[in-house]
């Protein structure tokens, strides 16, 4: 950090203030001309961000394009198809006494300076997909990707500078340090997904400055499963959910929670998922992917013996290989059900019905994510009305945040905030209020 040739922190806000001052991010041609680019790069380069993540991650191709490459040109298009509708001024009307010549209306602003901070787990997408906010409400932008994905942070910081405004948009890379010393500066906003200790750490930064922030957190995000539904369709679905990037999703199900009998049949249906997705053997399967580091690897090792294995439990630390494990007649209060898994485990918990799994959920911390499989409206209602999260899903884990007019973000310990289409502009502008009274 102190080599002379590498631009001190300071030094490239500054850059960056200087540039937002000219006003030259503000006209919407800039902003959709930088989507333009950004979607080049993802055309151009995505091969070379798709072995990063490889490398990183063991993602297959056809999942580094689902989930980060094709999911980010999504939101680009989906951004350039509505911009200009989303950044018309609202009209308010107008108290009589102000008088009928008087109008008023919201505008939004572009906040200046903002900082991007990603995690690992989808290092381009939860990199992108927050600049792609950003830079369409006309801001400048510092992103720092995740040193826990060295290649594709590497790659990032090749490509973003090859590709957008370099006076407008900047990558740092590093760990702790760099971005300890990238939150003593002040920006406009900060925008960070990870985990709740280190969005501690930035809130206080950012209060220093009286920075707003966007915190994209994490949790555990529960899955229940009613008396009557359809358990292979189940059982596929989490599946397919639960073991996306061997379970390093925020929003995968963590645990599922159903009635002791229910619980017996979805564990057979689980076995024949996990079989009929991965084969009988994942670690031959070029879909599955690999646990990040040697240190979630032991993290998540442990956890293995917090319940009786249904299917997988087998491992290999060199190939930092965890099977996609089901455990059965896990104890509430083991381990695995303690801290958010961020992995390939899934385990039943059993309890008496809706009741006690409504009072379960709510008797932990509000999760990011919340997930209900039933015929029944009766219980849909229930849990909608009686629980709280950052985002509800019926029938179908992860995929609420591929609907692009759905705010996607936490409440509580999973978060504040939210983005994605729309949500984005709220959140990296702001809404200024404006009333014109005629002078004459
Ligand atoms: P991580 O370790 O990569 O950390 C995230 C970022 O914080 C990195 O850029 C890292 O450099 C920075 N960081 C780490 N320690 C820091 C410190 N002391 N000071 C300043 N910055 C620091 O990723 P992670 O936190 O392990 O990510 C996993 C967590 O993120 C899980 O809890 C997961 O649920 C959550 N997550 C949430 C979302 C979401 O959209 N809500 C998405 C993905 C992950």
């Amino acid at each position: 950090m102190n080599h002379p040739a590498i631009e001190q922190p300071a030094d490239i806000v500054a850059r960056l203030r200087a540039t937002f001052a000219t006003g030259r991010t503000k006209p919407v041609e800039w902003r959709t001309g930088q989507l333009r680019r950004l979607r080049a790069m993802l055309t151009e380069r995505g091969a070379d961000l798709a072995a990063a993540l490889h490398a990183d991650l063991g993602k297959s191709g056809t999942e580094a394009y689902r989930t980060e490459i094709d999911f980010t040109i999504r939101e680009i298009d989906h951004t350039l198809d509505h911009l200009e509708e989303w950044l018309r001024p609202e009209p308010a009307p107008v108290p009589a006494h102000l008088g009928a010549d008087a109008t008023a209306w919201t505008q939004y602003d572009p906040l200046g300076v903002v900082l991007v901070i990603a995690p690992w787990n989808y290092p381009a997408q939860l990199l992108l997909a927050p600049l792609v906010g950003a830079l369409a409400s006309g801001n400048a932008v510092v992103a720092k990707p995740s040193e826990l994905a060295p290649a594709t942070s590497a790659a990032l910081a090749e490509l973003i500078p090859a590709y957008l405004d370099t006076d407008a948009v900047a990558v740092v890379e590093g760990g702790v340090p760099e971005t300890t010393a990238l939150l003593a500066e002040r920006f406009d906003h900060i925008f960070y997904t990870g985990n709740g200790t280190v969005g501690r750490v930035v809130m206080r930064a950012a209060a220093e400055h009286l920075t707003p922030v966007t915190l994209e957190l994490g949790g555990k995000s529960p899955v229940f499963v009613d008396q009557g539904a359809d358990l292979d369709v189940v059982a596929n679905r989490l599946a397919r959910g639960k073991f996306l990037n061997a379970g390093q999703t925020c929003v995968a199900p963590d645990y599922v929670l159903t009635d002791p009998e229910t619980a017996a049949s979805l564990e057979a249906a689980l076995v024949r998922a996990v079989q009929a997705v991965f084969g009988t053997d994942p670690a031959e399967s070029p879909e599955y992917g690999r646990i990040v580091n040697e240190r979630h690897f032991d993290r998540l090792s442990a956890l293995l013996g917090s319940g009786r294995v249904a299917v997988g439990g087998d491992s290999d630390r060199t190939a930092k290989y965890i099977a996609p494990t089901v455990l059965a007649d896990v104890d509430p209060e083991s381990p695995v059900m303690r801290e958010e898994i961020f992995g390939p485990i899934l385990p039943i918990v059993t309890v008496t019905g809706l009741d006690e799994a409504i009072g379960f959920i709510n008797d932990r911390d509000k999760p990011l994510a919340l997930y209900v499989f039933t015929e029944s409206d009766a219980t849909r209602a229930r849990i909608a009305a009686e629980t709280s999260s950052g985002g509800l899903g019926y029938g179908l884990p992860l995929a609420h945040l591929t609907v692009s007019d759905l705010p996607f973000g936490g409440v509580g310990e999973s978060g504040m905030g939210s983005y994605h289409g729309r949500y984005s502009i709220e959140t990296f502008s702001h809404r200024k209020a404006v009333l014109d009274k005629p002078l004459g």
